[in-house]
């Protein structure tokens, strides 16, 4: 019995895998990735603060350094006429048992395939850590939240040029190799440096997504490793061959 207790440990630290709706596991890809999207853990209840209600359509709650900035960002926008409305945050952490209903709660397609284009399977959500949130805009003239309409307003624009000034980044850009929906309202926090406090622990948490699926835009572009140049050795031409001096004896010959 003594002996299951270490197996047991480490089955209770593997990651949840990802559930289906109708309760099936989702097989993880090589990578870890499960529907394109990377593993996450949950941020600790303590760890998070609430952003001021007057920031966010709904109760936000974000690591104290992302709300720090959040709420610089949101008054810098209010401060410039080009937003044209306001800028909300509408859905910042969200723990693995909300993360489920969300992904479960729209379509219910057996695959789960089409909801994760959207939606990341519990246990695979950016907004999991702590460091993630949507934006909407207001007034919505009539664009729901979390839709693509959101990139056709000013908002977005002054998202795209601004938000990387105060360590925000798009995490899923348009024609993302992640194979993640394009989705102009999710923004992940990573400081605005690699030294402003509590962005090594983000910049960590997001490191593979990184590396691997830049955002764009990106605060602090992880810089692209290009392999050196292959470099060719070409030998060099042999000083004289048998052909050169056969050629030679035959010239020579003919002018005797
Ligand atoms: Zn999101």
């Amino acid at each position: 019995m003594r002996a299951r207790f270490p197996l047991l440990l480490l089955i209770a630290a593997t990651p949840a895998q990802a559930q289906l709706c109708n309760g099936n596991s989702i097989p993880l890809q090589p990578d870890g990735r499960a529907l394109g999207h990377l593993p996450y853990g949950d941020a600790a209840p303590g760890s998070l603060v609430t952003v001021p209600t007057e920031l966010a359509i709904s109760t936000c709650r974000l690591r104290p350094e992302a709300a720090a900035d959040l709420q610089r960002l949101i008054a810098a926008a209010a401060g410039d006429r080009a937003v044209e409305g306001l800028l909300y945050a509408f859905s910042c952490h969200r723990s693995l048992a909300y993360q489920q209903s969300t992904f479960c709660r729209t379509r219910q397609s057996d695959s789960g395939a089409d909801r994760a284009i959207s939606a990341a399977p519990p246990g695979h959500s950016e907004h999991a850590t702590g460091y993630a949130l949507d934006f909407t805009v207001r007034p919505a003239d009539g664009c729901p939240d979390a839709e693509a309409c959101m990139a056709a307003k000013p908002a977005f624009r002054w998202l795209v040029a601004n938000a990387p000034r105060f360590g925000f980044e798009m995490s899923f850009p348009a024609g993302n190799k992640q194979g993640v929906k394009w989705e102009p309202w999710h923004w992940r926090w990573v400081g605005t440096s690699a030294t402003a406090p509590g962005a090594a622990r983000a910049r960590f948490l997001f490191a593979r997504a990184r590396r691997d699926f830049a955002a764009d835009p990106a605060v602090d572009p992880v810089p692209v490793i290009v392999p050196p140049p292959v470099v060719r050795t070409i030998d060099p031409p042999p000083a004289d061959t048998g052909k050169r001096k056969k050629k030679q004896r035959r010239k020579d010959k003919a002018e005797r």
